[in-house]
């Protein structure tokens, strides 16, 4: 069977398995990035479709079956470094203690793109945090499976459909892996997030830092803080920045993301989200952030534990309804999205999109929604 590209979610896992080392990962005419195969050294040994997760997706397991937790980092630094209640920053920091290694996404130095690599790399913060945008996977597979192989334990932290093809790579299980995905909105273009950074850059020179989901108006408020070299800080609300505009719209999302095969299974050991359910469950509401923590097997059962035992966070089971808590898992296709799309990818500097009045006012609103929100909950 072959892959159509509307189903590729550019996992990596055929550039990992290559023996020809046959293919890349490169961007299309609209900015996603899709695998190319090299037709001169391509042996068409059909080793990459037998590895495709979009081939032969393994079922997982239900979410019905899931033990569920609100969870949220005692240390208020290991709370703030995270998206929602540092959860992540949590089971990495208990990984390293025990020698192992942590993949997950960072930002390359020029924060142009978003790639898989892992501390032994790069340092732990630059994994943390979600960057809305598709992340470069390359062969970070191999890596894996070396780090596997050496006996050190790996944490691996990607997207549902990055897990797939993880596992159907490395095509065993291993005890030393604990694997963890995340509740997905969906993952924009990686072109259309280049040309956002690039029209920035024209306007305020080299970007130093990039935060989708920066807390300074408090975790309730989606909010894109960009910093630059020049020491100029741009922090924009979900409905005032076009690229958080672009993302909640659905228009620049990956054409796989809107037949998500993973809305009610999981891959990994643990999903990570947002809990927005704060004010129904008698939990302190801060508005710091709280993270809904999915376990599906014995190894993630283990890795929460552990995080108890030690004392690092505030857990409380939830009930088993939980996983139906989930913000936002179901992202449709709008009618218009492919004419959209175009416009959006036609368009040279984003920040000139045009924006209706309706947003405009909802923006405002927001923004001093947020504001309040943050200063009443100090
Ligand atoms: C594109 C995207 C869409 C999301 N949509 C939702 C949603 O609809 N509802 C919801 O409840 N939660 C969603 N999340 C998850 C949520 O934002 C938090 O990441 C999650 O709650 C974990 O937060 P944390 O504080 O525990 O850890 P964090 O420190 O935020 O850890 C995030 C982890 O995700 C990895 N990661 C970040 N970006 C990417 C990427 N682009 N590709 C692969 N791995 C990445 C990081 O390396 C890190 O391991 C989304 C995340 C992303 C990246």
């Amino acid at each position: 069977m072959k892959i159509t590209m509307g189903d590729c979610v550019a996992c990596g896992a055929c550039v990992s398995v290559c023996p020809c080392k046959s293919i890349t990962i490169e961007k299309d005419e609209n900015g996603f990035y899709m695998p190319v195969i090299d037709a001169a050294t391509c042996v068409e040994c059909g080793i990459c479709q037998q590895s495709c997760p979009v081939n032969d997706r393994s079922e997982g397991i239900s979410w019905e079956l899931g033990t569920y937790y609100a969870l949220w980092a005692k240390d208020g630094q290991q709370r703030f470094a995270g998206s929602s209640g540092g959860a992540f920053g949590l089971l990495a920091d208990e990984v390293l203690a025990q020698g192992g290694v942590v993949f997950g996404a960072a930002y390359s130095d020029d924060m142009k793109f978003v790639y898989q690599t892992s501390t032994d790399d790069v340092e732990l913060n630059k994994l943390k945090k979600s960057k809305y945008v598709e992340s470069y996977t390359g062969d970070v597979f191999t890596k894996v499976k070396a780090a596997l192989e050496t006996g050190r334990k790996v944490l691996y932290c990607g997207t549902s459909c990055q897990i797939d093809g993880l596992k159907k790579y490395l095509k065993k299980d291993y005890n030393n892996l604990l694997t963890c995905d995340f509740l997905c909105h969906g993952v924009p273009a990686a072109g259309v997030y280049e040309k956002y950074i690039n029209n920035l850059e024209e306007r305020y020179g080299k970007p130093t830092s990039v935060d989708f989901r920066s807390k300074a108006y408090g975790w309730k408020a989606y909010c894109s803080k960009v910093t630059f070299a020049s020491g100029k800080v741009y922090l924009k609300t979900r409905f005032q920045d076009p690229y958080l505009r672009m993302f909640f719209e659905n228009n620049v999302l990956r054409e796989a993301c809107y037949s998500c095969k993973r809305l009610n299974t999981s891959n990994a050991d643990i999903t990570l989200g947002d809990f927005w359910r704060v004010a129904d469950m008698d939990i302190p509401d801060t508005n710091e952030g709280i993270s809904l923590v999915g376990v599906h097997t014995q190894a993630g059962k283990n890795a929460i534990a552990q995080l108890v035992e030690n004392s690092d966070c505030y857990a409380k089971e939830l009930p088993q309804t939980a996983y139906t808590y989930a913000y936002n898992r179901k992202t449709s296709k709008p009618d218009d999205r492919d004419a959209e799309l175009e416009k959006i990818v036609k368009q040279k500097n984003l920040f000139k999109l045009s924006v209706s009045l309706e947003t405009k006012l909802r923006g405002y609103v927001y923004w001093i929604r947020s504001i309040v929100q943050k200063v009443l909950m100090k």
